[in-house]
């Protein structure tokens, strides 16, 4: 059985020798757990946060210990009176091939709404959050300019295409050309921004918004937001989901004074985490599986084979390789 652990925390930008590869025993289930292999992993920015050592939502990661996050896998041992073995689970487990894990851990994965990797993506945390940060906090109307930045990222294309479902005009903004073609292409954006070619970017905003900025979706922070925050009409509202040009920095990241700005705009900026959410998921896996359904929402992943290149497709997180969720084929479904 082989893990991945945390080998040191990084400074800055983490590299491939912050991890390191461990073998152990495959476990075996006692009473009410179940043996999962892993079929598929999720790699997510805000793991980023979990390598360091510092007060947070959630707690850091051990050093040494094993590392775990978002897995897609299958019952192959069990002694469940609720699993079987074949059922195919998804839940936060252990970064390894094979987990042991509690009947009670994992939540059993139906394959005829949709395939398995939907359920880390559109079915799961990262469509749940698009869902609630948008509807909740940004209650888009019809009519109105919603920005999303990310925009091609896993919960940026989804918050993208629920404001499209809800009438808004949607401006995506994202760090590559493919990126904003396939926006605009394939999911309907109305205009797009790639920031690495734009080096004005309240003036791209400015140009792509003729009508102000109603809702920011903010997945990034840092410069691209502040020019954002310069284009808020009346009564905005601000989603603040992520941040993650700043979860590399180690310089303290002052940004520009917003009070007035949102004074004036007398704008709503809320940060939140989905799991304060957990007793509304059922309400949003229900809108998002009929859009999925309807044929009104689409979903990209981008997967990586092999679980030796875990560490890596994390890092590319951060050099914006994904078009859409960033998974690993750890095995065959
Ligand atoms: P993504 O699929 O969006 O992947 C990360 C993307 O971020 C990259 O593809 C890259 O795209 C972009 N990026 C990387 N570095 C920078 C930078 N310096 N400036 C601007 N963009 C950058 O990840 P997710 O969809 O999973 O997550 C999106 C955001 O939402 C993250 O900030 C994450 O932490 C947050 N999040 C928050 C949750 C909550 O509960 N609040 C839950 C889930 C996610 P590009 O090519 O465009 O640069």
């Amino acid at each position: 059985n082989s893990q991945i652990l945390l080998a040191k925390r990084p400074k800055g930008l983490p590299t491939k020798e912050n991890f390191t590869f461990k073998d152990s025993p495959v476990p075996q289930p006692e009473e009410g757990e179940v043996l999962v292999k892993t079929i598929y992993l999720s790699v997510d920015p805000y793991m980023r946060g979990r390598m360091d050592d510092a007060k947070s939502y959630v707690k850091p990661f051990e050093l040494n210990e094993m590392i775990c996050g978002g897995i897609i896998g299958e019952v192959v041992l069990s002694d469940s009176d609720q699993l079987s073995v074949g059922d195919k689970v998804v839940g936060t487990l252990g970064w390894q091939r094979y987990n042991v894990i509690q009947e009670s851990k994992v939540r059993k994965i139906d394959e005829t709404i949709a395939p398995l990797t939907a359920y880390l993506n559109v079915l799961g945390l990262t469509g749940l959050t698009a869902y609630f940060g948008l509807l909740d906090i940004g209650q888009p109307k019809e009519g109105e300019t919603v920005v999303v930045s990310g925009a091609a990222g896993a919960v940026g294309m989804i918050v993208g295409q629920i404001a499209k479902i809800k009438g808004a005009r949607v401006v995506g903004i994202a760090g590559s050309d493919e990126k904003t073609t396939y926006l605009k292409q394939e999911l309907g954006f109305d205009e797009t921004i790639n920031y690495k070619t734009s080096p004005n970017m309240e003036k791209a905003l400015e140009k792509a918004c003729p009508n102000g900025i109603d809702i920011y979706f903010d997945n990034v922070g840092g410069p691209i937001s502040d020019a954002a925050i310069n284009l808020l009409n009346e009564f905005a509202r601000i989603p603040l989901c992520g941040a993650i040009s700043s979860y590399n920095r180690t310089d303290g990241d002052l940004g520009p004074r917003i009070q007035t700005k949102l004074i004036k705009s007398r704008g709503l900026i809320k940060g939140f985490i989905i799991g304060d959410y957990a007793d509304r998921f059922s309400e949003g896996i229900r809108d998002l599986s009929s859009w999925l359904a309807e044929g009104k929402l689409k979903y990209e992943e981008n997967i990586v084979e092999g679980f030796e290149n875990v560490p890596e497709a994390f890092l590319g997180l951060f050099k914006g390789e994904n078009l859409g969720k960033q998974l690993i084929k750890v095995d065959e479904e």
